[in-house]
């Protein structure tokens, strides 16, 4: 393929999306300068063990990390410690917070997300969120006083907190307000299971309750005030409140923005030459045709590879046209030993079916829309749930309208 008119791309962001875009335009053998500005002070590291091997000791430290990206050419440039702080779309230059303004001829924006953090739980000591190493290194600094800790919400962080944390046989209380716990995620039948499990493991649930305010003690946290008024005293609070995309260094940059950076089914931005990869791009999905933002492994990596490859193929001189990213999403969570996987989506299902598996304890879920099979959930039931996966996709297929860009 002819590069043609690129000199310079720059991919913003050093974790999953912005690791899979570089290596996917040194793969394709672009030669023009490729700027990686990572925003991470070391190397790229996988986020799914965080919550699991890292927090609980089962993984080491230089075990985090993704290979290197081998740099054939030698127009690899990497900025380490780095961060964007501003774009101008129209002029096409990017802003590092030195101060420095970086020309571009393409862009891909892998910055994804951070912890979402409720106004009761800032500036607090002794409250912490999890979304990066830094912040996995400073919860695991905290287990060593043996804390009696509160995990505020549960969802997937929330979740893999707890059952992280019961592996040391520390106290938990685990507060969400939904009755079930990952019942959004897995929908209400496997939301059950997996309160049940929580409970079975020794975790003391609250649902259908939230934290109203923190008191602190000496500068620090000591307890929590729930929303039916009962106080719990903790020595650590976790927060596992969602996240939010990482948009704010685009703020005034021109670029469409509404929960994400909004993209069509390219994944090309509002603005010719910027693309965007991972838990930060909201874009059409020619699947489900519509917006969507997924925050999963597998997607943050597709889509870097996928956004890179359509950044090229936008230019002058390419051989080919950009191609729609199509994609079914898929996650998994580990707990307590166990693999908790969903492929699909199962919002708006009509009918869910309970499948028999080899062991019977634990369950394997259908998810049904007008006789189309929309997503599969399973404990410990990979192969099935994968087996699931293609005709989830072939239904898709057959539902799929070709996508308008936005
Ligand atoms: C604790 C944890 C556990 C998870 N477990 C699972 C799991 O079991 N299964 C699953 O499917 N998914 C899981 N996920 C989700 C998965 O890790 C994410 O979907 C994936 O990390 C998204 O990658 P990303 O590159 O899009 O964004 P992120 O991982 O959020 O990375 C964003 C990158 O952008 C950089 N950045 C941000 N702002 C700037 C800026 N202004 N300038 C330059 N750089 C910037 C950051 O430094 C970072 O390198 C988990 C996530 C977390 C946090």
């Amino acid at each position: 393929m002819a590069f043609e008119g690129i000199r310079r791309i720059v991919v913003a962001g050093g974790s999953l999306a912005g690791y899979s875009a570089v290596s996917e335009l040194l793969a394709a053998d672009y030669a023009g300068e490729l700027l990686w500005v990572t925003g991470e002070k070391q190397g790229s590291y996988s986020k799914p063990a965080l919550s699991k091997e890292f927090i609980q000791g089962k993984s080491e430290y230089s075990e985090l990390f993704l290979p290197e990206i081998p740099d054939a050419r030698g127009n690899l440039r990497v900025l380490r410690d780095a961060r964007l702080s501003a774009l101008d779309a129209a002029a096409r230059t990017v802003q590092l917070e030195d101060g420095r303004s970086v020309e571009f001829d393409g862009l891909v924006i892998c910055t994804g997300a951070v912890a979402r953090m409720p106004a009761i739980t800032r500036g607090m000591a002794g409250v912490l969120g999890l979304r990066t190493l830094e912040d996995a290194q400073a919860i695991k600094a905290e287990l060593v006083g043996k804390p009696r800790i509160a995990i505020l919400g549960g969802g997937l962080i929330g979740c893999e907190l707890a059952a992280s944390m019961r592996s040391f046989g520390l106290e938990i209380t685990l507060i969400e307000g939904a009755p079930t716990l990952l019942g959004r995620t897995f929908g209400a039948v496997l939301g059950e299971y997996v309160l049940d499990m929580h409970q079975r493991n020794g975790v003391n649930v609250m649902t259908g309750a939230t934290i109203e305010e923190l008191v602190a003690r000496d500068g620090r946290v000591a307890a929590a005030r729930l929303s039916d008024r009962s106080v719990i005293e903790t020595d650590l609070v976790l927060v596992g409140a969602g996240s939010v995309p990482a948009t704010g260094w685009l703020e005034g940059s021109g670029l469409k923005l509404a929960d994400g950076v909004v993209c069509d089914a390219t994944l090309a931005s509002s603005h010719a030459g910027i693309y965007a990869a991972g838990d930060v791009a909201r874009w059409h999905n020619p699947f489900y045709d519509t917006q969507m933002r997924v925050e999963h492994w597998t997607s943050a990596s597709a889509q870097g590879r996928a956004a890179a490859r359509n950044l090229l193929r936008s230019f002058p001189g390419a051989t080919e046209a950009p191609v729609p990213f199509a994609d079914i999403p898929y996650f998994w969570s580990d707990q307590y030993g166990l693999k908790l996987q969903m492929v699909g989506r199962h919002d708006g299902h009509d009918r869910v079916e309970m499948h028999e598996t080899a062991d019977r304890a634990l369950p394997l879920l259908t998810f049904h829309k007008q006789d189309q099979l929309v997503a599969a959930a399973g404990v410990n039931a990979s192969r099935a749930v994968m087996r699931y996966r293609k005709q989830i996709e072939d239904d898709a297929k057959s539902r799929q309208r070709v996508a308008e860009p936005c």
